[in-house]
């Protein structure tokens, strides 16, 4: 299960405070430096780490909370708006076009779950807003991927616009987006090529595939299992493309917390989806408040 080492950990740091009553400066220290060493085990970011626990302790002193009633609690509570604040304090909406269409387009590396996402949120968009979303398939390098996006909207029953693998995919994208138009889309999905680690080249398609289609939203799509090269990838797309989101994927599987609690804090961007399954209804929207009420269990 998703960060049950951090919260184990962080569990651990308070309730070893909580038996001890009354709370000293010295004990106080020793929890910080436990909850410390848990976040960077957790794969969180150095700097993340160092700014986290600097704040969490300068406000425990500075609101008395040694002297106070219940010390280890509002401890806890201090950690919490902490960890709140660090994933961005609110959720944030998807961007959305004063005229329609809206477009979207997927980036991310090969395997972060982009496809499969393009399909959920197309979905996720038909359900709550009764949208009529189109997607493009715009990653020619690989025939596979391809009959995957169309194999998606069979299954959600969403149209697909490809032009199989030998048109550049600037010029898919060109002629989806009018494709779209006529149909009177509100929505457009333009599913993009990966690698399996950032090179020139993607960055440049991609970086053309922007300048044409003059996206609403920028997704990135980061595997959350991949911690801080998770965190490092979003750096990356994000000084080249300067994303508007991100979508954390594989917050099922056995993930220990760092890209979630360090890529708003990194890239100064919002998480804005969590991918948490394979199916295509395991989209939701993030709520930091949430995330953190999961990560302190
Ligand atoms: P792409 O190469 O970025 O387009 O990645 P895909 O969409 O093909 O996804 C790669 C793999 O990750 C597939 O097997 C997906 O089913 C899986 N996947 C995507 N998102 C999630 C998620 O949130 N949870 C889990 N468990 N698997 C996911």
């Amino acid at each position: 299960m998703a960060f049950e080492s951090l919260t184990d950990r962080l569990q651990n740091a308070f309730s070893k405070l909580r038996k001890k009553g009354k709370i000293s400066e010295t004990d106080l220290r020793g929890a910080m430096r436990e909850i410390r060493l848990a976040l960077l085990e957790a794969d969180v970011n150095f700097t993340v780490v160092k700014n986290f626990v600097k704040t969490v302790r300068d406000k425990a002193i500075g609101a008395d909370v040694l002297k106070g009633l219940n010390p280890t609690q509002q401890i806890v509570k201090i950690v919490n708006d902490e960890l709140v604040k660090i994933m961005g304090d609110q959720a944030v909406d998807l961007n959305k076009s004063p005229k329609i269409p809206t477009i979207i387009m997927m980036v991310g590396l090969q395997g972060a779950g982009k496809t499969t996402t393009a399909g959920k949120l197309a979905l996720k968009l038909k359900n709550e807003q009764k949208a009529r979303p189109l997607m493009i398939a715009g990653d020619v390098y690989r025939p596979a991927a391809i009959d995957q996006l169309v194999q998606v909207g069979q299954q959600i029953d969403v149209p697909v616009f490809q032009l199989g693998t030998d048109v550049d995919p600037v010029e898919i994208v060109r002629q989806g987006l009018q494709k779209a138009d006529e149909e009177n889309n509100d929505y457009v999905i333009i599913d993009t090529a990966g690698r399996l680690q950032i090179d020139e080249k993607l960055m440049d398609e991609l970086s053309r595939i922007k300048a044409l289609a003059h996206p609403n939203e920028i997704l990135l799509v980061v595997d959350a299992m991949t911690g801080q090269n998770a965190v490092n990838t979003a750096e990356g797309f994000n000084n080249q493309l300067d994303v508007t989101g991100v979508v954390l994927t594989k917050l099922d599987g056995d993930t220990r917390g760092g890209a979630a609690l360090s890529i708003r804090a990194v890239t100064g961007k919002p998480i804005k989806f969590i991918g948490q399954g394979e199916k295509m209804t395991d989209l939701d929207v993030f709520h930091p408040d949430r995330m953190a009420s999961r990560i302190l269990g």
